[in-house]
């Protein structure tokens, strides 16, 4: 199902505009990520989806269908919601929580219930949890409740509100390699929001950076937007703690080559640079790297590069990515082409554990 955004505005009775003019696509079968900082938008931009909050004006389209033409209620129990704390019951045992939204749609409780069950293993929770309550499960527990309960629905459309932001980082990344994991089987159009960056990144694939007061600022895939900021609001805020985050792609021989910000030599840096950034001629070939926080008055000139470290040709004995990481004043070892041309950077930690799990690499 698409999800179309028409002109649309919000403003708040006490004058807030909260969404500014909005005109955007959710493709079909898609995640879309709405990022940005706390108070520019997003969750109200959500709620109009599904009509938890009405427009002031423009319009919202499912599949073309003005979403203010029907009953709201009815919109709503149609469309799966996800917000951060998972929002449940906490008086309802875990199993009738998933059960709410089949029960409100008529089914018998024990046909409700057996659906409840099977959406729980399909969230990767042991049956027996849904007899619980809420508060007797973990907080990564809780959100997958969360998640059972919105697949309830049985829509075509997910809208989740920072579902994961409540969690640690390491039960957060859990969560969202199952929502990846659900999402390749379901196919849903999901709209997901977050002001993390990283998480926009990791699952969206594409993602519309809000800025406040309720403005889209860019709309693209994640390496549009992390490649090509379009103002210099979105590169502060892709590239705040940004090191050297990014994309980044698997090598035939299990390398993960990371995505690395560089700059060519010759041009100006578009902000200051938190880390290292790998400086390239115009053919997209190392020249060397420039240090953390340089200067960014005037073109990036040789003379301010510190020398690389050996350079690893992908495809080549897997030694040699931990002799490039190992030799770099950034500590990342570069990945070059056939031509050397710059593909990205491997960490050193991440080779040496391929190199030990597989001795006959090296
Ligand atoms: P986000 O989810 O991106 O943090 P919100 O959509 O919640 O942003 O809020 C956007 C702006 O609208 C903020 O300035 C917020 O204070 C304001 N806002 C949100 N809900 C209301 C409301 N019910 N009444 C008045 N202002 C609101
Ligand atoms: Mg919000």
């Amino acid at each position: 199902m698409t999800i179309e955004f028409r002109g649309v505005t919000k403003r708040y009775p006490d004058g807030t505009v909260a969404v500014n003019d909005l005109n955007l696509t959710v493709d079909d079968g898609t995640i879309t990520v709405f990022v940005g900082p706390s108070g520019c938008g997003k969750t109200t931009s959500l709620r109009m989806i599904n009509r938890m909050v009405e427009p002031t004006a423009g319009s919202v389209l499912l599949d073309g269908k003005d979403v203010s033409e029907g009953d709201p209620a009815l919109l709503r129990r149609g469309i799966g919601y996800v917000i951060q704390h998972a929002g449940l019951f906490p008086h309802r045992t875990v199993l009738d929580n998933v059960a709410t939204v089949p029960l409100l749609s008529g089914w018998d409780k024990a046909k409700a219930r057996k659906r409840a069950a099977e959406l729980l293993e399909t969230v990767g929770l042991p049956a027996e949890l849904g007899k619980r309550y809420p508060a007797q499960l973990s907080g990564g527990q809780q959100q997958r409740v969360g998640v059972a309960r919105a697949l309830a629905a049985d829509s075509p459309v997910l809208l989740m509100d920072e579902p994961f932001s409540a969690v640690d980082p390491i039960v957060r990344e859990e969560l969202q390699d199952e929502l990846l994991r659900l999402q390749s089987q379901l196919g849903k159009t999901i709209v997901f929001v977050t002001h993390d960056i990283d998480e926009a990144v990791r699952l969206g694939d594409k993602i519309a950076v809000l800025r406040v007061g309720g403005v889209l600022a860019q709309y693209g895939t994640p390496s549009d937007v992390l490649r090509h900021p379009v103002d210099d609001f979105v590169a502060s805020f892709v590239g705040r703690d940004r090191g050297y985050r990014g994309l980044s792609f698997l090598s035939a021989d299990g390398v993960e080559v990371i995505d690395a910000e560089r700059v060519e030599v010759g041009t100006t840096l578009p902000g200051p640079n938190p880390g290292w950034l790998i400086a390239v001629n115009a053919g997209g070939q190392p020249r060397g790297w420039l240090p953390p926080n340089s200067t960014v008055d005037g073109p990036v000139t040789e003379d301010q590069l510190v020398a690389g470290g050996s350079l690893y040709q992908q495809g080549t004995p897997i030694r040699g990515a931990l002799d490039a990481a190992l030799s770099s004043p950034a500590s990342l070892g570069v990945v070059v082409d056939a031509e050397h041309r710059v593909l990205g950077v491997v960490k050193a930690k991440q080779v040496l554990e391929i190199i030990e799990a597989t001795p006959q690499a090296s």
